[in-house]
């Protein structure tokens, strides 16, 4: 058997149900890397509704061809989202509710990067755009839900999953429809990329928030009229100095200003300066003093003018005891295969956020092991793929 020698646990373990299933997927790992290339192969840059369209009707023919019902959910701005429930068996003593599996397929890379950063294997990494973050993934519900099939003859309970089309820019189209999903499930798993090599499944998230100071000051002359003006730009500084002081990191608490605009030439007091700030927050306590403390900023210069829009789009995902329940039954499924799994605390922000901040256990992180999210050198971990792929089935049955 190919790789025998670098995946001892397929030869080694005893041969419980969880050797065989994990076989089964060993045997099928050049398969789902097929899968995963497919899918990155269509470019879905959130912001191109056609281009998002394109895979969501390409995934809704894959998971009809497994005998799911499909609905894709039209949006006017953004891409369509697509759902797909899985009835699962009928008797009477299954009658479960069923688990969520969420993720997203669009993207942050704009159309024509792949020319540049083409699918392609190297060192035992697949890389390509949204490889891992987090095409891989649903390459891994594809897998498990086939598998599950092929194991029990249709599914031992209802699933379904909802794959959104603006996760990577806030989820303002599909959000309400994720907690509505949300609301009927026993769980929701979600196939964001694990956090690090290891694989570690995400128990808690920060919560994120966007916010925008726009200053509006006085225009005037540079050179003519330099008193009359009151610029906008110097205040917009002062203001940025103030709100980097609300970074608090021992308490999980970080505001950045990340971009600015202002200003129209050079000799020309400028008349209108704005900042674009992302927020990161611990527990859900902290979200109304961050905002009011935002929200409150005062002028330095009275002449000037200063407004603060927006606000905490996604709540943290805390660690409930819905969470740390979920994580209890990943381990143990994992450790049938002899993989002990860690969990991890991260910063980034998911759909998970929403799930969990409504009470609904939710377990994060359980997609493709890689690294470089977001960056040129985008990766997942090829020999993790039938691991992975074995854990989410397991999930999707014991949840
Ligand atoms: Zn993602």
């Amino acid at each position: 058997m190919p790789g025998k020698k670098t995946r001892k646990t397929a030869v080694s373990a005893p041969q419980t149900k969880w050797a065989d299933h994990f076989r089964y997927f060993f045997e099928r790992q050049d398969r789902m890397v097929k899968t995963i290339c497919e899918l990155v192969r269509i470019e879905s840059p959130s912001d191109n509704k056609a281009a998002v369209d394109g895979i969501a009707r390409f995934l809704a023919a894959k998971f009809e061809s497994l005998g799911g019902s499909v609905r894709l959910h039209h949006s006017n701005n953004f891409g369509d989202s697509l759902q797909v429930d899985f009835g699962g068996t009928r008797e009477p003593s299954t009658n479960r509710r069923p688990v969520l599996l969420l993720g997203h397929y669009d993207t942050v890379y704009p159309l024509g990067t792949l020319a540049g950063m083409p699918c392609r294997i190297e060192n035992g990494r697949l890389f390509g755009p949204g490889v891992l973050d987090m095409k891989s993934g649903i390459a891994l519900m594809l897998h498990a839900i086939e598998a599950l099939q092929e194991w029990h003859r249709e599914l031992p309970r209802p699933v379904t999953v909802f794959l959104v089309s603006d996760e990577e820019i806030g989820s303002h189209s599909s959000r309400t429809i994720t907690e509505g999903l949300a609301k009927q499930a026993a769980g929701v798993l979600v196939l964001e990329p694990a956090a690090g090599l290891r694989g570690a499944v995400k128990t808690a998230r920060k919560g994120v928030g966007e916010y925008t100071l726009r200053v509006k000051g006085v225009a005037a002359h540079a050179g003519l009229d330099p008193g009359k003006g009151h610029s906008a730009i110097l205040e917009l500084a002062q203001q940025i100095a103030k709100i980097s002081k609300l970074n608090n990191l021992p308490q999980g608490l970080s505001v950045n200003p990340g971009v600015i605009r202002g200003g129209t030439r050079t000799n020309v007091v400028a008349a209108e300066a704005s900042v674009e700030i992302d927020v990161r927050i611990r527990s859900a306590k902290q979200a109304a003093g961050m905002d009011r403390k935002l929200c409150s900023l005062k002028p330095f210069d009275k002449r000037c003018r200063v407004e603060m829009s927006g606000g905490i789009n996604r709540l943290p995902m805390e660690r409930t005891a819905g969470v740390a329940a979920l994580y209890k039954k990943a381990r143990e499924i994992a450790g049938e295969v002899g993989w002990k799994l860690e969990e991890a605390a991260v910063g980034g922000g998911s759909d998970g956020n929403f799930t969990a901040g409504m009470g609904i256990p939710t377990l994060d992180g359980l997609g493709g092991v890689g690294d470089g999210a977001h960056a040129m050198h985008e990766f997942v971990v090829i020999s993790e793929l039938p691991r992975r792929a074995l854990l989410l089935a397991g999930m999707i049955e014991s949840v």
